[in-house]
């Protein structure tokens, strides 16, 4: 059974046993504001954090992986900067996941070429990556993925199966979606904060101090600091002899439709 629905029926046990207590003995009110309020505080907690598996399964690592292996994947590109990434992974030969947002490959048509044509990986990170996404309702959802599914299968010639909801957050109208659109939904569970954080060597730390076999690091091809972070990183990886494979390798997943 999902979490969403297992923490609903306990929490709703919980009100029904006050409710029905309170007419044979005096129960304060206080008692049922306080588990609701907890009940706001786990669905918030699950909602957020896409590591909890609270309303849809999301792959955030390969726990299993016992060598060193390890997937890099940049999120809401393309952009200008996403060339800049590509230079790098060129020069070290590493494959990355690139979850697109379909406004941005409408924009930047000759860098989804590129990616293609460099054998990274392409992924679906929504069509607009609106701040109200989370607000969106089941049908939405489903137009703002198959919109972007569309613009990357013109360049690709195949659907992507991946999907990354933007900022992580996942509610019942995306599950409801994701269920008719079938794709699969791929966290990480190292985050960079790359994109909040414009100080390198902070991100730098704070990837390697996570990096552990069978990760995925989060990271943006839109951010210039990246590109900095990025090569110090696979120099890192390098010398402690990681490999970085591709995502759908470190998951054993298929990245498209056939
Ligand atoms: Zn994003």
């Amino acid at each position: 059974m999902l979490k969403h629905k297992a923490v609903a029926i306990f929490f709703t046990t919980i009100l029904a046993i006050l409710a029905i207590a309170s007419l044979f003995v005096a129960i304060e009110i206080g008692y049922a504001v306080i588990v609701i309020f907890v009940w706001f505080i786990v669905v918030l907690y699950g909602s957020t954090f896409i590591f909890s598996n609270y309303h849809v399964h999301a792959y955030c690592s390969n726990p299993l992986e016992t060598e060193k292996k390890i997937a890099i994947t940049f999120d809401d590109g393309p952009s200008p900067n996403t060339t800049l990434i590509l230079e790098v992974l060129e020069k070290y030969q590493v494959k990355a996941a690139f979850f697109c947002i379909g406004q941005q490959v409408e924009k930047h048509p000759e860098i989804v070429r590129k990616l293609i044509s460099e054998n990274h990986i392409i992924a679906n990170h929504s069509y607009e990556h609106s701040s109200f996404f989370d607000f969106l309702r089941r049908d939405s959802v489903i137009e703002e993925l198959r919109k972007t599914d569309a613009l990357i299968e013109k360049y690709l010639g195949k659907k992507p199966q991946f999907f990354r909801p933007p900022y992580g957050v996942t509610n019942p109208s995306i599950r409801r979606a994701l269920e008719v659109t079938k794709h699969k939904v791929i966290g990480w569970n190292i985050r960079s904060l790359d994109g909040i954080i414009k100080n390198e060597k902070f991100i730098y730390k704070r990837i390697i101090k996570r990096v552990k076999p069978g990760a995925i690091i989060l990271m943006h091809d839109t951010t210039f600091e990246t590109v900095q972070v990025l090569e110090q990183l696979l120099l890192f990886l390098e010398k402690n002899k990681y490999e970085v494979v591709p995502i759908d390798q470190l998951l054993n997943l298929k990245a498209y439709e056939n």
